[in-house]
């Protein structure tokens, strides 16, 4: 089973997409996490989120962004304006980075997509953060009634939740089994998991879950010189992390978007207002670095993942260009070395366009440094 998720989500995963829209369904596509899935489900679309993977080519996005744009915003760029996610319905635009704002605006610019809503999230904890951010998310939900002729309902609204929550208690028990002392599956699987998950509706994700939970417990992936947390931007790429597990570095957790980012610190929220509940999970729970003054929480986030996993080191990665993990990762190495703990900062290419040979050199002297500590 593993190896068929390998094969799916080195590339961009788009069979299940297809038959979604051979059956008459609508497909909604969006990048950053802080798009709330649920109001997507309960409109009985189809999210699909955005990745760039295997994609070597940045030719058209260059022309529209500079090449120093984060190659993860410019390869996705490319796919959508070469026609490869042509099959979108809607394009979901959120204000994670600048970066990404740029790709949204210059692919509706260049090549529309039928429906485009610009979803914006505050970018810090003020009283009133939350309320707005429940408006914008009421509004959301109207754009997409109104543009597909569906009514969502509260209770439409309460089974898409109910589900995510599902797969979030799930998703950390596959955790558990990553994080164990003998862990039961790798980085590099749990990240395909993860990925293939966000190509499907929920309910295939939840079965899919289920059978890797029933599959992987009891196993026992082998022999590893060390345990490593891996954090950062946007990192989709099984190659990378599969790289620094041939030379020995379990990542047995992770603190990416494409991992417990995207679910860990979310938990249940009770609150009369739907909207301001899913509003109160996807804002005031946020650990990514988009979130201005909230710097300590997400130190704390990532020192509470090294404990629990008992990690041996640090990787800490950031695509060039993206300055808000550049600065995040480097503040965050200043307090790992005054725990004494060995971390490493990579700066990266995307995907295609990464150099893996200099990472491939870089990982192995941080895993034998590791290894000479007493
Ligand atoms: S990797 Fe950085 S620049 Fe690129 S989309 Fe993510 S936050 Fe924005």
């Amino acid at each position: 089973m593993m190896q068929e998720l390998f094969e799916r989500v080195r590339g961009l995963d788009l069979d299940r997409a297809a038959q979604w829209k051979a059956a008459g369904g609508k497909v909604v596509g969006y990048t950053c996490v802080f798009t709330p899935v649920e109001i997507i489900e309960a409109a009985g679309l189809l999210p699909f989120r955005i990745r760039g993977a295997g994609n070597a080519e940045t030719e058209m996005a260059d022309a529209r962004l500079s090449r120093f744009n984060c190659s993860f915003c410019r390869s996705c760029l490319q796919l959508g304006l070469d026609g490869t996610f042509d099959f979108l319905d809607g394009l979901i635009e959120t204000n994670g980075c600048d970066q990404l704002r740029g790709m949204f605006e210059n692919w509706q610019y260049a090549r529309p997509v039928d429906f485009f809503h610009y979803l914006k999230g505050p970018h810090f904890l003020a009283p009133e953060s939350v309320d707005y951010f429940a408006n914008e998310l009421r509004l959301f939900a109207e754009a997409l009634d109104d543009y597909f002729g569906v009514k969502t309902t509260d209770a439409d609204l309460a089974a898409a939740t109910a589900i995510q929550a599902r797969i979030r208690e799930k998703l950390a028990l596959v955790y558990g089994l990553r994080e164990a002392e003998r862990p039961a599956i790798t980085g590099t699987e749990t990240l395909a998991l993860i990925l293939a998950g966000s190509a499907v509706p929920a309910k295939e994700f939840e079965e899919l879950l289920d059978d890797v939970l029933k599959q992987r417990t009891g196993h026992d992936i082998g022999s590893f010189k060390a345990r490593i947390l891996l954090g950062g931007s946007a990192t989709d790429e099984v190659e990378f992390v599969g790289m620094i597990e041939e030379m020995g570095g379990a990542v047995v957790t992770d603190t990416l978007c494409f991992g417990t980012r995207a679910f860990w610190p979310r938990r249940d929220v009770v609150d009369d207002e739907p909207y301001r509940a899913l509003a109160e999970l996807y804002l005031r729970q946020s650990m990514c670095p988009r979130m201005y003054d909230q710097f300590p929480d997400r130190l704390t986030y990532l020192l509470t993942a090294a404990e629990r996993a008992r990690v041996d080191g640090v990787i800490l990665v950031h695509n060039k260009f993206c300055d808000v993990h550049g600065i995040d990762n480097a503040l965050l190495r200043l307090r790992l070395r005054e725990k004494e703990m060995p971390v490493l900062c990579l700066e990266k290419e995307y995907g295609g366009l990464a150099d893996l040979g200099r990472m491939r050199t870089r990982v192995q002297a941080f895993l034998e440094r590791i290894g000479e500590r007493p």
